[in-house]
């Protein structure tokens, strides 16, 4: 992991430093090696929710963020501790996902965290390429090319991430762009933004006082029930998906006429 509490304040590892865990009290070592980053170890085997391997992926990631947005405590309604890998300063937490995760645990942390973005790593090539052969199907929508409809059908990493109820971001191994699933709930159909890795980062940190990040959910967001409600007008000039004629209400998860209460509580961001 990568800070401990040395005399009751967060740390580095560096040579010489004596930590504790913060998520299981146990005394932690400071590893200081030429191999690998420099980081704290548990001295014991442990169910501690911070004592597990990182890939250079994973703190690669959390190294773009500052320190102390990382590796930050939740405690859930049974006391249970949590450490969302960042929490940004607006309240966003990301988790960061190289190894398959089970749907109890992702539930569990979609419910501890609510304001949550999963980063998915797709890094093996038969999973990129079926990814790629699924979002190369979808369909930009007129006017909006970075604003894609895709059919989930037979997707099994749709089928795990698909649920739509949390946004998602698939970073893909070797791939600038990253593809963002925003949190539409729907059976056939999954709604990506396509945005660099770079941006999302900077609509995280950037100073701007609206969350750059929530206005780029938000705007994409309106992009697709604008395009619906115009094919509801006007079925001929937009050319959506022939997936078993989902209706516009179906489409989206709840209905486009403005409902704002309503909208507000499905969508949750
Ligand atoms: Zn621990």
């Amino acid at each position: 992991m990568k800070t401990a509490l040395v005399e009751g304040a967060r740390r580095g590892a560096e040579p010489g430093l004596k930590g504790v865990c913060p998520g299981c009290d146990q005394p932690v070592l400071a590893r200081c090696g030429k191999k690998r980053v420099w980081h704290w170890a548990h001295k014991v085997e442990c169910n501690c929710p911070l004592n597990k391997e990182e890939t250079d992926w994973h703190r690669g990631w959390k190294n773009h963020f500052p320190v102390e947005w990382q590796e930050v405590f939740h405690s859930d309604i049974n006391g249970e501790r949590h450490f969302a890998d960042v929490k940004t300063k607006n309240s966003w937490v990301l988790e960061f996902q190289h190894s398959p995760i089970s749907s109890e645990e992702r539930a569990s942390r979609n419910k501890v965290y609510g304001k949550i973005t999963w980063v998915v790593h797709l890094y093996r090539q038969q999973e990129t390429k079926r990814f790629f052969e699924m979002a190369n199907g979808g369909l930009a929508l007129p006017g909006h090319p970075y604003t894609v409809i895709v059919e989930k059908k037979g997707n099994y990493l749709l089928s795990d991430w698909g649920e739509g109820i949390k946004p998602v971001l698939f970073d893909i191994e070797g791939n600038e762009v990253c593809w963002l699933m925003l949190p539409i709930e729907n059976e056939n159909l999954a709604y990506f933004a396509k945005v660099k890795k770079n941006d999302f980062i900077n609509l995280h940190i950037s100073e701007d006082q609206n969350c750059g990040y929530t206005k780029l959910l938000n705007h994409t967001f309106q992009i697709i029930s604008g395009v619906l409600q115009k094919k509801k007008g006007n079925a001929r000039k937009v050319k959506l998906p022939p997936l078993n004629k989902p209706s516009v209400q179906d489409t989206l998860g709840y209905r486009v006429v403005p409902r704002p209460r309503l909208s507000r509580r499905r969508r949750r961001f």
